[in-house]
């Protein structure tokens, strides 16, 4: 299958999910995830309709879009980091990227705010919430959720759009579904406290439909659109 068929088979899916859980399918938007993929590739992927594309590493990712843009000058695609971000490139990501998904701590949310002040960027994020109790994983704890929310809000150059999480990895999607189901009565936690959280980032290619049926507006797809990863 080629990389056009298989967005294809992906936005048709996404559109599937909505539908059978009572949502409105123009509400979720697909981030093509692009790491390691090559840029031809991605151009390809552009070319059959993909307009997000998320990257995991902020030289790859900077490397990639410079590339892009000399290859496809006119067109307006969006760039998210999905991947751990550390604070000394946070400038870099600044620069890069329209969407980071992944803020786990006050002081990386001050590092980006100080380098998004100096470029005059009202930079949007995501924060992103550990739900499983994996020392390797990245992500704010629950508890302290409210907290990292609070000190973000007071940040001028941040504007925050919402949560994203990224489950352990189960061969049956059902079993990521209290990870999604949890992400997002964490969100509504923070609504009624009167943050803006409209954004819910969860779904991978292995489990975006059952994401979408607990509220994903950000799937996060790699394999099923570029194929497997050789590294
Ligand atoms: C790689 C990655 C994805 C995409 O994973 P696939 O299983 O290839 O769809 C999504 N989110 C994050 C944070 C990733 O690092």
């Amino acid at each position: 299958m080629g990389i056009a068929e298989a967005l294809r088979k992906v936005q048709a899916q996404i559109i599937n999910a909505a539908i059978r859980s009572g949502r409105n399918p123009a509400d979720i938007k697909l981030v093509a995830v692009s790491k390691t993929v090559e840029v031809l590739e991605v151009i390809k992927a552009m070319q059959a309709g993909a307009v997000i594309f998320g990257e995991n590493r902020v030289q790859e990712a900077l490397k990639k879009s410079q590339e892009f843009r000399v290859k496809i000058q006119d067109k307006k695609v969006e760039w998210h980091l999905i991947g751990n971000l550390q604070k000394n490139k946070a400038r870099t990501a600044v620069d890069l990227f329209d969407l980071i998904h992944s803020i786990d701590s006050i002081a990386l949310a001050e590092e980006i705010d100080k380098h998004a002040r100096k470029t005059g960027k009202k930079q949007r994020v995501l924060v992103q919430v550990k739900l499983a109790d994996e020392a390797a994983k990245h992500g704010i704890a629950e508890n302290n959720l409210m907290d990292l929310l609070t000190k973000i809000a007071g940040m001028n150059c941040l504007k925050l759009e919402g949560l994203m999480t990224m489950p352990p990895y189960f061969e049956d999607s059902e079993k990521a579904r209290p990870y999604f189901r949890r992400l997002k009565q964490l969100a509504d936690k923070a609504i009624k406290k009167g943050f803006t959280v409209n954004e819910l980032s969860m779904g991978m290619s292995n489990d975006f439909e059952v994401a979408i049926e607990e509220g994903a507006t950000l799937v996060r797809v790699g394999t099923a659109i570029f194929g497997e990863r050789s590294y």
